[in-house]
Order: structure tokens, then C-alpha cells, then sequence
């Protein structure tokens, strides 16, 4: 599974660029796909430059070579400017799609840069829209969208506020944007509902924005604040305010972010992802109806489940082993490959010693088609040779699509909607992925566990209730299907 993008901002006196490609190191997990920075040049008349390409962010930013770096570096010295990594659930992946998406113009206020992270789910009906009104579109991808929604309303508004108002009115879905224009205005703003975390902070006169806390923290910056849904933050003349600039009718933020896919440390909505992790392997502890003796371990799939299984280990009084290594310099072909069995061979490897004859309590975050656990079972029991292989899941049974910007858009390949709510649907999977038991967490052990209400999360992945309309209309055209509803 993966995930659309991480955003970022900082102005302040200088050396925005440096604390730009600094955040977006730390935003990497968000996306790997290509990242970028524009930023803001007062005495030139290219008053916005935007340094992007396919990469990650070192390979961008070309950090392994001394001279090249401090190149792109110094072409960039600014006070002010934006970043973004991308991964791309809609859209080529090439260097075009990159962000952030620079529009030029010879006003300065019209002229800007702007990227962002969700997924627009009305992205059909407003291209066509476009199109109608002689609107030529050069890419498939919602982020063109936005940029002509947004250079249209700037036209018509008094105020950047006013502008994001009327630009986002139309989109339904999950749009956390940053902003700077050529007149030095450095804006982000969160979508209405909140499906994508974002926060800032001040330091003195300094102010940075990014999708994740932990991009702050590691610049120095504390007393981190959430940018609330339906708010922005804009800063221009050494003024800074932080409004509302559309109505939010409820918070939805995506439980999948403490699940999944923000860093440990990061803090979202005041709960430490790791602390989210570590209640949630507990929570699944407390479901355990295997007999525990001496032979029990248990291994997390590293990276994101470490926490849970140390939470699932504390609980059931049971070593957390690293039976299971992620390696982390796998390059871009890798990524791009289809071949799974390979794939969980290329990424993974089993530490046979410490798992030999062992009855393992393999923890994972989630299945989502199912075809990388049955894989990476076959592969532990082939190369580790453990005598029993129990697979604990810390997310409940993933039963439709999601729409607002994570990479599972189709009902059919997921492996819990293939088997539906019957009373016999868990024993269907765990034979298909070939485990010797298998427990998900249920809704109730997953709230619990985050910590937040639950009426503030979307959880249509899990239950099919989606928040927005157009997330309601899709699902009609996903495939037939019910509900999973909590055990
Ligand atoms: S549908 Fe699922 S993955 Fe998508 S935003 Fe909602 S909770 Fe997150």
C-alpha cells in the first residue's frame, strides 16, 4: 500500500532551501517517487525557481556530490519556499508530474507554485467541467486541476482566503496544499475534513508547515500546532495569520496514518504515532486464543509494526524478536517490480537462527490483497523453518477502496471484500495467505488503541461509510459488496 505525497514550508530570513531539502528527508516515507522546492527570489526577475526531478529527495538534490549540491543550494538561497515528495496513485511517473507545479504569469500575484498531497475523488467531473469551459488539459492528474481552479479564483478574489475558498469549493476529496506566490505570499491550507495530517509551528520570526510533525521537530522547531480542517495558514510582510477559510462539516481523519503510514515519531492530532502503534498491539493481545509456552515469539513485519509488536510482546509477556530485516537500499526498479514472491525476498530477510523451531506471533499492520503475507509466509517457513506461523494483523479487515489519495482504488483486489463478512471469511484467508491462525484487530480495539473518537476518523475503508458524497457515489460503481461491521 502506499500513499500520495508529503508537503512542506518555511520562511524565514534565509536558508529556506536547506531546511526545505531537510524536511523533505524526513517526509521521505511519504512518497519516493520524485520530489522539489520552489522558492522565493525578490531582487530577480525569476521571482519563483523550482528545482524538481524523479528521485529521492538525495538523489534530487544530487547530496552525493558535494558541488552539485551546494549548487542547486545556492541557486535557491531564499528566505521563503515550499517542498513536496510524491508518490503517485494518479498520474505518469515522469518528470512532468513532479511538484511542486509552478504557474507562471506576468502579474505577481497570479504568478505561483503550489503542491499538494490527497487525491481528488470528483477529479472525472471536474476535468470534464474544464474541458467544457475551453480549457485544455496537458496531464492526468487532479493536481492540474487545481492549479486552474486556483488561478481562476485568484482572478476573481480580494484576498488569497477568499481565493482558496472559491478554488476548493468544487473538490471533494482529500487536498492539503502549500502555497507561495511571486509576491512572496507562503500559504498551506488543510482540506475540510482533515483526511491528511497537517501542522506548523513558529520559532521566533521563522514558520515552517508540513504534512508531519517530526519534519519540524527535526529542525528545531517545538510546540507543534495542527492546522485544523477547513484552515490556512498564510504569510506575507513579516504578518502571519492562521483562519479558517472554508467550513469543515466534521474532522475524517484517515486512521491509516497512525496505522501505517507517518513516521513513528510524528504526533498527529496530539497522539504520538508510536504510542497509536504500541496501544493497538496490545489492544490485539487481548485477543490472543493461541496457548503461550516457551517456544512463542513474537517477529513484527519491520518497519511500521515494530511498535505493535512490541505492544502485542509486553502484553502476552513474550520476546519481541527481529526475526524479520527490512533492507533499506533497495532502488527504483524495486519498487516498480510486480513480481511479489521476489519482491518480499528482495526486501526482506529471515534470520533463520533465531526463529528455527519457533511458534511465531507475526505482526503486521495490515492485508491489504494479501499477496505480499502469503508470499513473505512462504518464504519464512522455506528459508526460517519455524514450527508454526501466527499471523496478527493490527487493522481491521480493509473491505472497500479508498478514494482520498492511498493506492487501493479497487474493491476486487482486496483479499477481505473477496470474502465478505461470512462467518467463515477470516478461516478463508488464512488459508489463502497459509497461516497456521490468524487474528485481525476489530474496529473497537482499533479506536481504542489510537486513542481518538471515533466519530472524528474515516474508516470507509473498513466500514464503507464514506464522508464525502462523491466517496459515497464511487462506491456504488466498486463492485457489490457489504459492509464489514465490528465484531
Ligand atoms: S478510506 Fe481508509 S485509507 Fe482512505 S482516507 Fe479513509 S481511512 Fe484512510
Amino acid at each position: 500500500m502506499n500513499h500520495k505525497c508529503g508537503i512542506c514550508g518555511f520562511s524565514a530570513e534565509k536558508n529556506a532551501e536547506l531546511f526545505l531539502y531537510k524536511m523533505l528527508l524526513q517526509l521521505q516515507h511519504r512518497g519516493q517517487l520524485s520530489s522539489g522546492i520552489t522558492t522565493f527570489h525578490p531582487n530577480d526577475p525569476m521571482r519563483l525557481r523550482t528545482h524538481k526531478d524523479l528521485g529521492l529527495v538525495n538523489t534530487v538534490f544530487r547530496a552525493e556530490h558535494n558541488g552539485k549540491f551546494l549548487s542547486i543550494m545556492k541557486n535557491h538561497s531564499s528566505g521563503k519556499g515550499i517542498g513536496h515528495v510524491r508518490y503517485a496513485t494518479s498520474g505518469a511517473d515522469d518528470k512532468t508530474y513532479a511538484q511542486p507545479f509552478e504557474r507562471p504569469h506576468g502579474r505577481k500575484n497570479k504568478w505561483f507554485s503550489f503542491c499538494f498531497n490527497g487525491n481528488i475523488a470528483n477529479y472525472s467531473d471536474l476535468k470534464t467541467e474544464l474541458e467544457n469551459d475551453n480549457y485544455h488539459l496537458v496531464r492526468d492528474t487532479d493536481t492540474e486541476i487545481i492549479m486552474h481552479l486556483l488561478s481562476k479564483s485568484i482572478k476573481e478574489s480580494g484576498s488569497l482566503f477568499e481565493a482558496f475558498n472559491g478554488a476548493t469549493e468544487r473538490l471533494d476529496g482529500a487536498f492539503n496544499i502549500a502555497f507561495l506566490n511571486a509576491e512572496g505570499s507562503l500559504a498551506a491550507t488543510r482540506d475540510p475534513f482533515g483526511f491528511r495530517p497537517l501542522c506548523y509551528a513558529f520559532n521566533g520570526e521563522n514558520i515552517a508547515f508540513a504534512s508531519e510533525s517530526i519534519a519540524l521537530s527535526s529542525i528545531g522547531f517545538s510546540d507543534i500546532l495542527d492546522l485544523k480542517p477547513g484552515e490556512m495558514i498564510l504569510s506575507n510582510n513579516g504578518h502571519t495569520e492562521v483562519e479558517s477559510y472554508t467550513k469543515s462539516p466534521k474532522s475524517a481523519f484517515c486512521f491509516f496514518e497512525w496505522v501505517y503510514f507517518a513516521h513513528p515519531a510524528s504526533v498527529i492530532e496530539g497522539v504520538l504515532v508510536y504510542k497509536a502503534r504500541h496501544g493497538l498491539g496490545i489492544e490485539l493481545a487481548s485477543l490472543e486464543t493461541q496457548k503461550i509456552d516457551k517456544d512463542c515469539i513474537v517477529v513484527p513485519v519491520p518497519d511500521s509494526s515494530r511498535p505493535v509488536g512490541e505492544g502485542f510482546a509486553e502484553k502476552l509477556d513474550l520476546p519481541c524478536i527481529e526475526g524479520l530485516i527490512r533492507n533499506r537500499y533497495l532502488g527504483r526498479t524495486f519498487i516498480e517490480s510486480n513480481d511479489r514472491a521476489q519482491k518480499v525476498k528482495d526486501k526482506f530477510t529471515v534470520v533463520r537462527q533465531v526463529i528455527e523451531g519457533k511458534k511465531i506471533f507475526l505482526v503486521d499492520d495490515s492485508i491489504v490483497r494479501g499477496t505480499t503475507m502469503k508470499n513473505l509466509i512462504v518464504y519464512i517457513k522455506k528459508v526460517g523453518k519455524p514450527k508454526e506461523i501466527h499471523v496478527r494483523v493490527s487493522c481491521p479487515p480493509i473491505m472497500w477502496p479508498c478514494f482520498y489519495g492511498i493506492d487501493m482504488s479497487s474493491r476486487s483486489e482486496l483479499i477481505a471484500a473477496k470474502y465478505g463478512i461470512e462467518d467463515n471469511a477470516v478461516e478463508n484467508i488464512r488459508i489463502e495467505i497459509g497461516a497456521d491462525s490468524l487474528i485481525y484487530q476489530t474496529q473497537k480495539g482499533l479506536i481504542r488503541g489510537i486513542g481518538m473518537p471515533k466519530d472524528s476518523l474515516c474508516l470507509a475503508c473498513l466500514n464503507g461509510e464514506y464522508p464525502t458524497k462523491m466517496g459515497e457515489k464511487l462506491k456504488l460503481f466498486c463492485g457489490s459488496g457489504r459492509a464489514c461491521t465490528d465484531k
